[in-house]
């Protein structure tokens, strides 16, 4: 187990330090600002709609490993989405936070399970995609 584990942390630390998507993201459809001052991570997410999809998600954001590395890997998982898709699979990856649903093993989001051993941190994992979500609820791009 011990080299799942490194290979997970060697994720989470390349998402860190080659965060994809980031920026901040001119004419969005979709922009919205989160904070979890638990840990004092803060994150705004920002997608552009092209044909009812999304054409761009990005991010920006400091604060800790697991929540810039779970915004990163928001943005990949969520673009070419429909906002349906978009929220099932947020709706999806917090089920997997609160360990009601697989990870998928083959992805970079298996990196983020050791993450719902440690309930404080769960917030951190799950910032950027409820924002996303708060975003969809909320916005009226088209
Ligand atoms: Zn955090």
């Amino acid at each position: 187990m011990g080299t799942i584990r490194e290979l997970y942390t060697q994720v989470i630390m390349d998402h860190c330090q080659r965060p994809r998507n980031k920026g901040e993201l001119g004419n969005a459809d979709l922009k919205e600002h989160l904070l979890n001052p638990l840990c004092g991570d803060e994150v705004t997410v920002y997608a552009v709609f092209d044909g009812g999809k999304v054409a761009d998600a990005r991010f920006e954001g400091r604060g800790c490993s697991i929540s810039q590395a779970s915004a990163s890997m928001m943005t990949e998982r969520l673009a070419g989405k429909s906002r349906e898709e978009a929220k099932k699979e947020i709706d999806d990856f917090k089920a997997m936070m609160v360990g009601e649903r697989e990870f998928p093993e083959t992805e970079d989001l298996a990196a983020l399970q050791g993450v719902i051993r440690y309930p404080s941190r769960i917030k951190c994992a799950v910032l950027a995609w409820t924002a996303f979500g708060n975003g969809l609820d909320g916005g009226d791009g088209s």
